[in-house]
């Protein structure tokens, strides 16, 4: 493959990389060069024995982006950072805890700011550009339905990335997010288990069928290489033409 879609050598961090969207980014990056660092709250191990086996190179890391020293344990070394880990809690709204709520915005929001925060002082003072992508969702552009703290937060994240890009993008540190459109993860287990929302879900989508998370790792590792060093504060949809319909 041309060299604008590789990232040989690179040092890429994963949040919530032991399943789901996380680990198939941690696969997509390990499989165009990079060395990853498969970071959860659970272990990571079988996200790195697949890159492993599949002649790339990783190493798992303990960290749960809600506790407090999260940002403070960021290797300083890092060329990429993907803040993918997230919650999602279904309620009413008039029934939505504030516990939920501050659970939600801490997980999805709050330690997307201060993990990109980190990073960037560390690229910065090491004189190196670097890139970010962070997971936003459908709902950094729609209401959603019983999900007010989840999209409270991934608008939340849309806006974010675009006030990081502008103010990093002289340092050489390119921020953009990646919106998933339903893809078939343990959050969208609920949706998919309700026969009347999954039919309602699955008609809607132009693709006409449920995305997978080797989707939306194409597009993050896209963001990651030489090949869109012009792309920052984008929001890439990746939805199967759910937002086009
Ligand atoms: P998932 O299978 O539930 O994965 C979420 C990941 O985040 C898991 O690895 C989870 O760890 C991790 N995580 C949650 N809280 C954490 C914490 N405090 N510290 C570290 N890791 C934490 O769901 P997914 O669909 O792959 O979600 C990945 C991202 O895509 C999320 O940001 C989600 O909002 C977004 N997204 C998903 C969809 C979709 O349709 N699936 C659509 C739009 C956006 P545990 O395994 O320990 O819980």
């Amino acid at each position: 493959m041309s060299a604008a879609f590789r990232i040989d050598g690179k040092r890429a961090l994963v949040t919530g990389a032991n399943t789901g969207i996380g680990r198939a980014i941690a696969e997509g990056l390990a499989a165009a060069g990079a060395h990853v660092i498969a970071a959860g709250r659970r272990s990571c191990a079988e996200t790195v024995a697949a890159i492993v086996a599949a002649g790339g190179t990783a190493e798992e890391m303990a960290l749960d982006v809600a506790e407090p020293g999260a940002a403070a344990a960021l290797p300083g070394d890092l060329d990429i950072l993907v803040n993918n880990a997230g919650i999602i809690r279904r309620e009413d709204a008039v029934a939505h805890a504030e516990s939920d709520w501050d659970d939600v915005l801490n997980v999805n929001l709050k330690s997307v700011f201060l993990l990109s925060q980190a990073f960037a002082k560390a690229a910065m003072a090491r004189g190196a550009g670097g890139r970010i992508v962070n997971i936003a969702s459908l709902l950094s552009f729609q209401g959603g339905v019983r999900v007010p703290g989840y999209t409270a937060s991934k608008h939340g994240v849309a806006g974010l990335t675009k006030a990081l890009a502008n103010e990093w993008a002289p340092a050489g540190i390119n921020v953009n997010a990646v919106a998933p459109g339903y893809i078939a993860t343990n959050n969208t287990e609920a949706l998919r288990a309700d026969p009347k929302r999954s039919a309602e879900i699955l008609g809607r989508i132009p693709a006409g069928r449920w995305g997978d998370p080797a989707d939306i790792a194409g597009a993050v590792t896209f963001l990651c290489t030489p090949a869109s060093g012009y792309v920052t504060g984008a929001v890439l949809n990746v939805d199967g033409g759910w937002l086009a319909r």
